[in-house]
């Protein structure tokens, strides 16, 4: 049975292009990681079997990078929206620059970078900020720390919470994702009906049934809706 829709309710998925202008790279973009990477070296179990020192060397850079950039005024407005909505943040990303600008309700599908976990048990997770993960540090079961970061072919997280969070919302804001990575990208399809559906990216081949396009820059784009729905909000108030 589907869940009810709650009026209150806003779900954003969000994707790398909503942190591309704090100044990190996106994935697929002209300028993205896998232009300069080949995925399958440096985000894949059978990376990690065969040269796990290069796959900490990369996450340990996207670590560092990240702790080093700010949240951008689309992050901060995604945080504003919990002023008057009850707000849902599911995103691809593996940053914490949703965190650190507020937003406090946050499901990250793909992992996330401030933690190393264990190899053989992924429970095991440790908090090191942007500290870099070394060869030879050990869980406490043993094992070699990785990065706590849902790798190709490794099960995507929170997906079945995440969906009913879709299901359920009023209001669905996808941004800054090309929504080529699956299975995070068929959440959109999640989304009611009756929603008001909007999707934010620079360009985008084939909008998803339903979807309002709004084409721009996140820190532009953004703002200026969640403008317009904390006004909506308050004129129902
Ligand atoms: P992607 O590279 O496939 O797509 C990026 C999308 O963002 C494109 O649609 C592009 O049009 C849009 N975009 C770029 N700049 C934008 C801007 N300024 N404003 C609005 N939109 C903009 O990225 P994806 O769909 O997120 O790919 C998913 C994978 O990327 C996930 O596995 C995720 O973990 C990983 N990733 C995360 C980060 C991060 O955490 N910051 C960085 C790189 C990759």
């Amino acid at each position: 049975m589907k869940p009810e829709v709650q009026p209150n309710k806003i779900v954003v998925l969000s994707g790398s292009g909503l942190s591309a202008e704090s100044g990190l790279p996106t994935f697929r973009d002209s300028n993205g990681l896998w232009n300069q990477y080949a995925w399958h070296e440096v985000a894949s179990p059978e990376g990690w079997q065969a040269r796990p020192e290069a796959v900490l060397a990369f996450y340990n850079e996207r670590r560092a990078k990240a702790a080093a950039v700010a949240p951008n005024a689309a992050h901060r407005a995604i945080a504003a929206l919990e002023q008057a909505y009850e707000v849902v943040v599911v995103t691809q990303n593996v940053d914490d620059l949703h965190e650190r600008a507020g937003s406090t309700n946050i499901l990250h599908v793909h992992g996330e970078l401030i933690y190393a976990r264990g190899t053989s048990d992924a429970r095991l997770r440790y908090r090191i900020d942007a500290a870099p993960i070394t060869l030879g540090q050990l869980c406490e079961h043993g094992t070699q720390l990785r990065p706590d970061i849902v790798w190709f072919g490794e099960p995507t997280q929170f997906m079945e919470e995440a969906r009913a969070h879709v299901a359920s919302a009023a209001k669905v804001l996808v941004v800054g994702t090309s929504l080529s990575v699956y299975p995070a990208a068929g959440l959109v399809k999640a989304a009611r009906g009756r929603a008001e559906k909007v999707l934010n990216c620079l360009d985008f081949d084939k909008v998803p049934f339903g979807y309002t396009f709004m084409q721009g820059k996140a820190t532009e784009v953004v703002p200026a809706l969640v403008n317009t729905w904390l006004n909506q909000a308050q004129s129902q108030a």
